[in-house]
């Protein structure tokens, strides 16, 4: 075969049909990959000779598609995180999907730039933020965008609540500048992404109170009333209060009721961070336990955990547009708009946000949406929950395990009978055997087993795969293999 890389100056092929079936041995590759996951391990360490052709020099000449392809799925493919895999439930990972994954493909042909101007990739984002509009209940003055995830998008709705509290001055002579010290309230269990957003923006992590919480993780409301108090007494500035709608610990969910009542009371912003709980409101079943939620001031979620879309599509939607378009446009005449011609269509995606240049998220997130439909996305959410009961069961019915924090939603988190180092010992033999891929995490100050079912494919008998693996693993440590007594 000719390469397909030649020494013109386009980066077009010379044969077009030769690409055509290097695209389709990959694609058929890519689909035998999914349609297989079950015949290969969750994860494998990455042999020191495969990361060792990685250390290479920057490539000056060309090479051949297909031997770049090989080395792909020689060395790339094999080892790639797991969360694909029904063993995978270590971390909160969706599964992604086949219909998301080709949507990708058409995403980077078109190669859309969807930072501004009037094209129809837009009009598919604005589609998504439609929906979720209607999902959240939500006004059609909110607004919102595609973000990489919900970091960025939780750090994108802090400054929308900091422009919001010191107005728009703010943007120019910044937070240092203002009489006021603000401070914002989160819960212990709040994901870690909230302290480094107020990092970030300046007010530093002591700004954020971390609250503590009940038995089952959600905030304490009346020491977060008392903190307020205090606060103000000391004469602080609170302005933002961030709820949790899915801890990623144990799947908590404040009550975001209560959160909505005490910040319309205390004129606070009210954020939460939904970002794997939040899509549950697909699941009749799940979307009682949000409650509250459509009261929030703006919401943070991701797509690629529980909704199954192939990373990274994270989203932010805020209640009051203005408030949103206020705190992040910035005129500048190479964005010129116009009422007319491709440069219409303003508001833009860039005047909601930092990115100016921006991918088709929205194109994935159309497709799955519109593949399988909420109603399945939803069942496809319960359906996790009840493989995390009936581990629940399995953890119960072991006289060797202890059930940790029972399943709130999808996640459990159990221990082997044995000390803390067992227990992470365990943990990293089930990864590095290839079985299933269980998390270790720190619960009440011991070590814990977290599994966190996420990906659409894993079903009981996965489920039972992790315990009957975690009962063999904890025997034969207990029987002296034990790998050297590391905690976490
Ligand atoms: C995953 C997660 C985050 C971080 O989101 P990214 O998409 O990884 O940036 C924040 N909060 C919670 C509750 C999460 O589960």
């Amino acid at each position: 075969m000719t390469d397909i890389v030649s020494h013109r100056l386009d980066l077009d092929p010379d044969n077009w049909d030769e690409l055509r079936a290097e695209g389709h041995r990959m694609l058929d590759d890519m689909i035998d990959h999914l349609a297989k996951v079950r015949e290969r391990p969750v994860w494998q360490p990455i042999p020191d000779s495969v990361r060792a052709r990685f250390h290479t020099p920057i490539p000056h000449e060309a090479e051949a598609l297909h031997e770049v392809y090989a080395e792909f799925t020689r060395s790339i493919a094999p080892y790639a995180t797991g969360n694909i895999h029904p063993g995978f439930m270590g971390w909160v990972h969706g599964g992604g999907n086949a219909a998301g994954m080709l949507a990708e493909l058409l995403a980077a042909g078109l190669n859309a730039n969807l930072g501004g101007r009037d094209h129809m990739p837009i009009v598919v984002e604005r589609q998504i933020l439609a929906w979720m509009r209607q999902l959240f209940d939500f006004p059609q003055g909110a607004s919102g965008l595609f973000v990489t995830g919900t970091s960025m998008a939780n750090f994108m709705a802090l400054l929308v609540a900091r422009t919001h509290a010191l107005g728009e001055g703010v943007r120019r002579r910044g937070i240092a500048a203002s009489e006021k010290t603000l401070c914002a309230y989160t819960s212990k269990a709040a994901h870690g992404c909230i302290a480094k957003a107020m990092d970030m923006a300046g007010f530093g992590t002591d700004a954020l109170r971390q609250i503590g919480v009940d038995r089952l993780h959600r905030i304490d409301i009346e020491a977060l009333q008392e903190r307020i108090n205090a606060d103000r007494q000391a004469g602080l500035a609170p302005f933002l209060v961030v709820g949790t709608a899915g801890s990623v610990d144990i799947g908590a969910i404040d009550d975001l009721t209560a959160l909505a009542e005490l910040c319309e009371r205390e004129h606070l912003t009210f954020h939460v961070d939904g970002a794997y709980g939040a899509l549950a409101m697909m699941s009749p079943e799940l979307a009682p336990r949000l409650a509250g939620i459509q009261r929030a001031d703006s919401i943070a979620l991701d797509f690629h955990k529980w909704a199954q879309v192939p990373y990274d599509a994270g989203f932010v939607l805020v209640r009051d547009g203005e408030r949103h378009l206020r705190t992040f446009d910035a005129p500048a005449a190479y964005l010129r708009r116009d009422t007319r011609g491709l440069a219409g269509g303003s508001p833009w995606p860039c005047d909601f946000g930092p990115d100016l240049s921006r991918g088709f998220r929205a194109l994935k997130t159309w497709f799955t949406l519109k593949t399988y439909g909420t109603d399945r996305l939803g069942a496809v959410m319960a359906h996790t929950c009840a493989v995390a009961r009936h581990l629940e069961r399995r953890v119960r019915s072991e006289s060797a395990l202890e059930l940790v924090a029972p399943a709130q939603l999808n996640i459990v988190c159990f221990r082997h009978r044995g000390d803390d180092a067992l227990n992470a010992d365990i943990v990293a033999t089930l990864q590095e055997t290839g079985v299933a891929a269980p998390s270790a995490t720190v619960i009440d100050g011991r070590v814990v087993i977290r599994a966190a079912i996420f990906n659409h494919r894993t079903n009981e008998s996965d489920a039972d795969s992790l315990i009957n693996a975690v009962i063999v693993a904890g025997n034969s440590s207990a029987a002296g293999n034990h790998g050297g007594g590391k905690t976490l």
